[in-house]
């Protein structure tokens, strides 16, 4: 299934094929690009050359097109997107900017629709939504 991945603020798209590419800022005021993978639960990240984000960073993600960050949701360590399939339904895509926690969390309305990932556990689902 092919998916597109929307910035949730100015709805442009943020991937390039199966990759998605974001900006990413630690607390510390590193700054670099952060390319995932559009692949569901693939944890693949790749990063800008000059910077090296460690384990347990915490990565502000931000929009590359409107620059908007992508956390302003009730959990901080979360970030969303939009994810369109091939039939253009959209679900909302939630994901962690911890470097090396693996969770992901499809919503469709106010339902849980799947998740993935090893780290899913240390997040209730109902304080997402
Ligand atoms: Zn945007």
């Amino acid at each position: 299934m092919k998916l597109k991945y929307l910035c949730p603020h100015c709805r442009n798209s943020v991937n390039i094929g199966d990759e998605v590419m974001l900006i990413g800022k630690t607390r510390t005021g590193l700054k670099g690009i952060v390319v995932f993978s559009a692949e569901l639960g693939n944890y693949t990240a790749k990063f800008s050359d000059d910077i090296t984000f460690t384990e347990g960073n915490h990565l502000n993600l931000t929009c590359p097109i409107c620059r908007k960050k992508l956390s302003r949701w009730r959990n901080k360590n979360l970030a969303m997107l939009i994810m369109v399939d091939d039939e253009k339904v959209e679900r909302r895509i939630y994901f962690s900017q911890i470097v090396g926690e693996k969770c992901t969390f499809i919503i469709e309305g106010k339902n849980l629709k799947q998740s993935f990932g090893e780290h899913t556990s240390q997040y209730s689902i109902d304080k997402l939504l």
